[in-house]
């Protein structure tokens, strides 16, 4: 008798895969062509839907991050913020990151992409803050076209230059010129949220009127007991009683003695980034605590690095440099670029991505590899010299 019981079981069970089997089987002959219809009829009707949301309001979109200009402020003689209100399909971002425009300009489009200069905040607003460029095309059109009412399209945020969600007790902030704005970006958020970070904040500028952010920064400062702010400038009359002249070791050494094993944001144009980098390489400065964001596709730190490795993530567009050997999991980690890992220890493959050039070296077989497209492990490779990654 008691033997009968699983057998019950045995046959109940069964009976039940069966009738799931054919509901799966219903469901899979009924619901997924319907469900093709309907996403086919959506596409074909999106252009009609998105022009009616149009017509109600020009920043309603199904697909389309769309933002409407809700302010215009002249920060210098030739920078300005632009205040913006996106849609819905806009996601939230963390200090740092970038937004890129999608324009129209004389009916040719372009895309340029801006740091967001503001916080994160909870009126959903953010702003972008643009620098003029002599003989450039998006900057001086932004500036002389640009008010309050327009809509302008562009990307979601994105990039790899933000404050870790656990902030370091200690940051250093280099910026020079437009490259505060992502800089400027994370010390307000390090002050609408009361964080005990200390700030030391170094700006470097052409000449006092060309500080951008100055009276905030100042305001700040004598807010904030822990932030240390010091602007050096090029050219000055006798009136100006701050710092004179370019980035120096020397200057770094005076306002940052620690400066080798402080987590280093750093932003600016390409000769200002370069001297960094070297003083930092040259100095014996931890370079994998040195973050920075390229304004410039042609700034390569590849062209100057003396013996550092650099990682390029080519589709999260950040890269990082290191002066000791790291694997290019611990890089892409660092980094916040998205990557699965297991075992750490080159075994189970998850980590498995395509390198596109450059050599690493398995630390397992202590072998190098060829320097041209192949499958790595992320986890025990070690670049020499230049990588660049396909993550
Ligand atoms: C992630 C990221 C964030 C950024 N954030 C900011 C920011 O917050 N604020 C900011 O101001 N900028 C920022 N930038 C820079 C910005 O994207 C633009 O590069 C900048 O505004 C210049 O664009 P433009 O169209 O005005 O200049 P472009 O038209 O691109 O011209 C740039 C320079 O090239 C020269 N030039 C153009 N065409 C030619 C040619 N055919 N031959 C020779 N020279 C030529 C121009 O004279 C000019 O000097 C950021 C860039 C990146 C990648």
């Amino acid at each position: 008798m008691l033997s009968a019981v699983p057998l019950i079981g045995d046959s109940l069970s069964s009976k039940l895969n069966e009738m799931r089997a054919s509901l799966r089987a219903l469901v899979r002959a009924r619901a997924v062509p319907w469900l093709d219809r309907a996403t086919a009829a959506t596409e074909a009707d999106l252009p009609l839907v998105e022009a009616a949301l149009a017509r109600l309001d020009p920043t309603l979109s199904l697909r389309t991050i769309r933002a409407r200009v809700v302010a215009v402020r002249a920060e210098t003689h030739d920078v300005t913020t632009f205040v913006l209100r996106p849609n819905a399909r806009f996601t939230s971002f963390r200090a740092g990151s970038y937004v890129t425009l999608q324009l129209t300009i004389d009916g040719r489009p372009v895309q340029r992409s801006y740091s967001i200069s503001s916080a994160p905040s909870a009126d959903g607003l953010f702003a972008i803050t643009v620098k003029r460029v002599a003989g450039g095309l998006v900057s001086n059109w932004l500036a002389d076209h640009v008010r309050p009412g327009q809509v302008l399209e562009l990307s979601a945020p994105r990039g790899q230059f933000v404050l870790p969600p656990e902030v370091p007790r200690e940051l250093l902030m280099l910026s020079a010129g437009s490259g505060i704005t992502p800089v400027m970006s994370m010390l307000r958020q390090l002050r609408a949220e009361r964080r005990p970070v200390n700030v030391t904040f170094v700006h470097f500028a052409r000449t006092p009127a060309d500080i951008i952010f100055r009276d905030e920064l100042a305001e700040i400062e004598s807010e904030l007991v822990h932030v240390r702010m010091l602007f050096c400038v090029e050219q000055a009359g006798s009136e100006w009683a701050g710092a004179r002249g370019r980035f120096s070791l020397e200057l770094l050494e005076s306002v940052a003695p620690g400066f080798r094993e402080l987590d280093t944001y750093m932003c600016g144009p390409s000769p200002f980034m370069q001297a960094v980098i070297e003083t930092f390489e040259s100095s014996g400065a931890d370079l994998a605590k040195l973050r920075y964001e390229r304004f410039s596709a042609d700034f390569d730190a590849t062209k100057f690095l003396a013996h550092a490795q650099l990682v390029r993530f080519l589709r999260s567009g950040s890269e990082s440099i290191a002066s000791r050997p790291r694997t290019i999991l611990e890089e892409a980690e660092s980094l916040g670029v998205a990557i699965e890992s297991g075992c750490r220890a080159g075994n189970c493959g998850t980590c498995r991505c395509l390198k596109r050039s450059g050599v690493v070296n398995d630390v397992v077989t202590g072998r190098d590899s060829g320097a041209g497209e192949e499958f790595i492990y992320p986890c025990i490779s070690i670049p020499r010299g230049t990588v660049e990654i396909e993550l």
